[in-house]
This record gives C-alpha cells, sequence and structure tokens, in this order.
C-alpha cells in the first residue's frame, strides 16, 4: 500500500521510534498519546482493520498480542494494568487504515469509553 503512513513507518520511510520490532510487527508511540504510555503495535503487512482479518492470520494476531504484552510488560504497565483497543471504521474511531493496537497505559482508564 504506497498511500499508507503504517506501511511507510513499517518501510522505514518515515521515521519512528520504535520500542520493538521483527520480521512480522513494529511497536512505536502514538504521535497524539492519550494515556502517558501509548503505542501502536502493528503488523508490517497491510491489514486495513480487524473486519479483513482471516483465518490464516491466525499466528500473526497471536503474536500480535504477545507483542503487546512484552512491551506492557517493558513499560512497566504489567503491575497496575493497561488496556489494548482496536478501532473500527467511522463508529469506532478508526483514523487509519492498517490494523493497528492500541496499548494504553499510565493512568486509570475510564469505562465505558467516550
Ligand atoms: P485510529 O484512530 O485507531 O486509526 O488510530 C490511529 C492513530 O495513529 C492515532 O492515535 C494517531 O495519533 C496515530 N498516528 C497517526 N500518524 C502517526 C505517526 N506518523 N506516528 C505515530 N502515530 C501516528
Ligand atoms: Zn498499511
Amino acid at each position: 500500500m504506497t498511500d499508507c503512513i503504517f506501511c511507510k513507518i513499517a518501510q522505514g520511510e518515515i521515521p519512528a521510534d520504535k520500542v520493538y520490532e521483527d520480521e512480522q510487527v513494529i511497536a512505536f508511540p502514538d504521535i497524539n498519546p492519550q494515556a502517558p504510555v501509548h503505542i501502536l503495535v502493528i503488523p508490517r503487512r497491510h491489514i486495513p482493520g480487524i473486519l479483513e482479518v482471516k483465518d490464516q492470520d491466525r499466528d500473526l494476531l497471536a503474536h500480535l498480542h504477545k507483542v503487546a504484552n512484552q512491551v506492557a510488560v517493558e513499560k512497566g504497565l504489567s503491575e497496575r494494568g493497561f488496556r489494548v483497543v482496536i478501532n473500527c471504521k467511522a463508529d469506532g474511531g478508526q483514523e487509519v487504515y492498517h490494523l493497528h493496537f492500541h496499548l494504553l497505559g499510565g493512568r486509570k482508564m475510564n469505562w465505558p469509553p467516550g
């Protein structure tokens, strides 16, 4: 996807201060943080959103969860907890159509979300 900002970050065309990377997944701080810790965890491969996740993406999705887990621990969030969010389309508040987990922590989260 030539037009996708997260593909460009994954390919190094747009800089990001990566906190994790491997062949399949990268994680980097959200440019507009909503909590003291706000990290985006994304697959390198372009998947537009959760609606496009397929059976064959099972291992990748498991890996995204494990990376979110690992980054949360590294950021000191495992004791008090944190939130992982996937926004989907307009009502979900999705702005970037490349699948991503928001890892949010360092403050008490509200429920229900606004
Ligand atoms: P969503 O609304 O779930 O699609 O989330 C997209 C997120 O990407 C927003 O929280 C933005 O602040 C964030 N974002 C957009 N561009 C960048 C960028 N270049 N680097 C880091 N985060 C970004
Ligand atoms: Zn993309």
